[in-house]
């Protein structure tokens, strides 16, 4: 056992591995892959620790994904662009931007590393473009047997469906072909809504933007709504002192304040959103798009987050409601809504099916368990998938149920590892 130990972002699971590495390529990938063999190690590459479960949690070999995080390769042309697994999505995006191309989606933080945020589904909002393994086009792996292998559409596509959103359990990724597409400015219209209005305009708001997502307060009838649209221009950015205001201040240490107050005075919670849900106030703006998408979030959280069949959103929402109006919880983060077209990739929230994702968070070191049980009910009532990286209670069971191909998925995992040397306790729950 080393003394290094590892942490979620959250710090709602730790892992004592028995030793570590960070491999600088792939050969040296699959060395570590083979001498963890010889010594009987189970294998975890991490990514930046920001998955919420013990997705990531090895007790074997820890391989950090430091040193593998060269972009090889951006071709504007082919629209592609190959990236190793561990270098940081916010680095690509910059580097795609020097080469006049960007990703075409993406989720509201931008520092998971590329790897880590494909293998669990990470996704932000879209009518037409989906999360970011929907946007992965090849990948190349290390395999339990020390292989490296590249898997495509057309490579060994059986791999390549099952490991995009892979938990790490197919093999470690050490680089990803991602589509590009020309850089783009996104016009960004964010401004405060009644809930019940939101919910009645929902198929005018989602068909009339390329992103829609919103934010509801829990015990008020307040949402504030964000619409990002592709825009000719030119930027319009942020001033330095607005964005600072709302997104450094009033999102990040206002918002740490308040919730401290409220995890020690949870009766102040709803007097509190009321406040909270009329203090960001509209505004407009545009600017590059991966600006546009992500921000930063200093404020520590524990988050569990569902995608439901979009058609059960808006009862699902009603129903969420009347759970927080039942007040046995006191709910001071905003609950998040955001969609994803139907996609192919196998063990994707989104797998072939029009997608709601419905995000509930709590403040670190607020209970989290009973609000999130009551939730989790609602959302399994609708035959709900939970984001692999986030809070969940489901097994094996029950998640064979809502997708389809899970039984492909496990096929593929037992020829490429059938002796589970990428395993780990949270695999053994949801794969079995
Ligand atoms: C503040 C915050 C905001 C977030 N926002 C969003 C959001 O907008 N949308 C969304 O969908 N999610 C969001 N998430 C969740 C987050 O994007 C995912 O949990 C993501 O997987 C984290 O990426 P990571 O690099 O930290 O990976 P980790 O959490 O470290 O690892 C995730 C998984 O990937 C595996 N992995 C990592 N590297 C490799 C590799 N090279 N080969 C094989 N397997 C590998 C790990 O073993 C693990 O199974 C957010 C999380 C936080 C904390």
């Amino acid at each position: 056992m080393t003394d290094v130990s590892w942490h979620t972002w959250a710090d709602t699971y730790q892992a004592r591995p028995r030793r570590t590495a960070a491999p600088g390529d792939t050969a040296a990938v699959a060395a570590a892959v083979l001498s963890a063999a010889d010594e009987g190690l189970r294998v975890r590459m991490v990514g930046s620790g920001h998955s919420f479960t013990d997705v990531a949690v090895t007790d074997g070999l820890l391989l950090s994904p430091t040193s593998l995080a060269a972009v090889r390769s951006v071709d504007p042309e082919a629209g592609t662009a190959t990236v190793e697994a561990g270098l940081p999505l916010c680095d690509f995006n910059d580097v795609l931007a020097e080469h006049g191309v960007a990703l075409a989606n993406m989720g509201d933080i931008a520092v998971q590393t590329m790897a880590g945020a494909v293998q669990t589904g990470t996704h932000g909002t879209g009518r037409d473009s989906g999360g970011l393994a929907s946007q992965v086009v090849g990948l190349e792996m290390v395999l339990a047997d020390g292989s490296v292998v590249e898997c495509s559409p057309d490579r060994d596509p059986g791999l390549f469906h099952s490991a995009r959103v892979g938990l790490g359990a197919f093999g470690v990724v050490t680089a990803l072909t991602m589509a590009v597409r020309p850089a783009f400015l996104l016009y960004a219209r964010e401004e405060p809504m009644p809930l019940d209005e939101v919910l009645e305009r929902l198929p005018e708001l989602r068909a009339g933007n390329e992103h829609f997502e919103f934010f509801w307060f829990p015990h008020t009838g307040n949402t504030n709504t964000k619409r990002n649209n592709t825009a000719d221009g030119p930027a319009r950015p942020l001033s330095g002192f607005r964005t600072w205001l709302d997104d450094d201040f009033l999102s990040n240490t206002v918002f740490e304040r308040v919730n401290r107050v409220c995890r020690r005075h949870p009766r102040l919670v709803p007097a509190v959103n009321r406040i909270s849900s009329r203090a960001l106030s509209a505004r407009r703006y545009t600017d590059t798009s991966h600006k546009v998408f992500a921000s930063v979030r200093d404020v520590r959280f524990v988050e569990m987050e569902y995608a439901i069949p979009a058609e059960h959103l808006v009862d699902v929402l009603r129903e969420a409601r009347r759970i927080v109006d039942r007040g046995d919880h006191r709910v001071s983060f905003p609950v998040e809504v955001r969609f994803a077209p139907a996609d192919d990739v196998w063990l994707s929230t989104a797998y072939g099916r029009d997608t709601a994702y419905v995000a509930v968070h709590v403040y670190k070191g607020t209970p989290h368990e009973a609000y999130f049980a009551d939730m989790e009910a609602v959302f399994t009532s609708v035959g709900g998938r939970p984001h692999w990286g986030k809070m969940h209670t489901r097994d094996r069971s029950y998640l064979e149920k809502v997708y389809p191909r899970l039984g492909e998925a496990l096929a593929v995992r037992d020829r490429v590892d059938p002796g589970r040397r990428f395993g780990n306790d949270y695999l053994e729950r949801v794969l079995g």
